[in-house]
């Protein structure tokens, strides 16, 4: 496969053992582009904002939950670009892989830019977009820092400030209005929940010809699963435990 945008994406993760999805550049949307922000449980508490560009996701790391106060900017380190797919993803990425830690969809919906050339305004560290998603809406700008000289051992990285804009969806004063939401907006779920049940999702997903040991790990855990399956008689809660490393 010749070296694409999603090149990055693709070498920082072993798909025999994430549920990840496998980067692939996607088509190209129409005048309104998706977007996805990802709360993710890594080694710290993040939210991962994704801007649909030319069939990739643009990606940033952001600290904390984003701010609705105008003054209160939020650290948004730039990362890999991730595919389309991973628009849909929620689950757990298993510990020791990267990014190991559960995600959850936090916001969806649509971003325009307030520009006419977004690449351009990405390229020059200054972007202005408008969100129209069931928890983040109206303007928001994200602001490129200074590179610092972080030494030639390390990768370079960019950070970004990612600011509310005064207007109507603007609560001035109330920086962590949005940091009660902790639900999916996909499925309702916490992060708990989302944990417990990813188990169950990434193990069955696994081939059992590739890997023959996986079969009685995955009849375990899908007795845990609500509903859509029939839980085995045989499983027992026991098995469970070994399942978490
Ligand atoms: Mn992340």
């Amino acid at each position: 496969m010749p070296a694409s945008r999603l090149t990055p994406y693709n070498k920082k993760r072993d798909f025999a053992v994430t549920p990840e999805p496998p980067g692939r550049i996607g088509k190209s949307a129409g005048k309104k582009r998706r977007f996805v922000i990802q709360r993710h449980a890594a080694t710290r508490l993040h939210f991962d904002l994704r801007l649909e560009l030319d069939g990739v996701y643009k990606s940033w790391a952001v600290t904390k939950p984003p701010s609705l106060d105008p003054a209160t900017k939020r650290l948004a380190v730039e990362v890999e670009d991730h595919p389309i797919d991973y628009g849909t993803f929620e689950g757990t990425i298993p510990q020791g892989e990267y990014g190991g830690g559960t995600v959850q969809l936090w916001d969806n919906g649509t971003w325009t830019p307030q520009g006419d050339n977004p690449q351009r305004d990405l390229a020059r560290g200054s972007l202005k977009v408008c969100f129209d998603g069931k928890r983040m809406h109206g303007g928001w700008a994200l602001i490129r820092l200074r590179d610092k000289d972080t030494g030639f051992r390390k990768q370079p990285r960019h950070n970004w400030l990612l600011i509310k804009e005064t207007d109507e969806y603007a609560k001035p004063g109330e920086p962590d209005a949005l940091a009660s939401e902790v639900t999916s907006v996909k499925s309702g779920r916490t992060l708990e929940e989302i944990a417990s049940r990813s188990r169950k999702v990434w193990h069955s997903n696994r081939s059992e010809k590739k890997e023959p040991e996986a079969k009685p790990r995955a009849a375990a855990t899908r007795a845990k699963a609500p509903a859509k399956r029939k839980a085995p008689a045989a499983a027992k809660p026991a098995a469970k435990k070994k399942l978490r490393k």
